[in-house]
């Protein structure tokens, strides 16, 4: 769920040349590629790939558009993102 709008990731067998994922925020879809013309991806490749793709949905539906079309930010944060969710460690704190 993103808001209250249910998303669905789809798998495909590729979306364009070079592309490897696909945000489609009026469909509310994230589409991957399994394999582009370089080869077969991995499932690493295609995990941060969706990580990607989720930072650009979560953009979009927050209402700022301006960030989801800057790679230079939507990159690195998603990097930041899958390391963080990757590596933390939550347990509840009682009080
Ligand atoms: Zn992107």
């Amino acid at each position: 769920m993103l808001g209250d709008v249910e998303w669905k990731t789809e798998m495909l067998d590729d979306i364009d040349d070079t592309g490897m994922g696909r945000t489609h925020t009026a469909l509310a879809r994230i589409r991957l590629a399994e394999k582009t013309l370089s080869g077969q991806m991995s499932k690493n490749v295609i995990h941060n790939t969706f990580i990607h793709e989720l930072v650009h949905a979560i953009l979009d539906n927050v209402g700022r558009p301006d960030l989801s079309d800057n790679e230079a930010f939507v990159e690195p944060f998603a990097n930041f993102l899958k390391q963080a969710l990757a590596t933390m460690k939550y347990r509840d704190v009682k009080n």
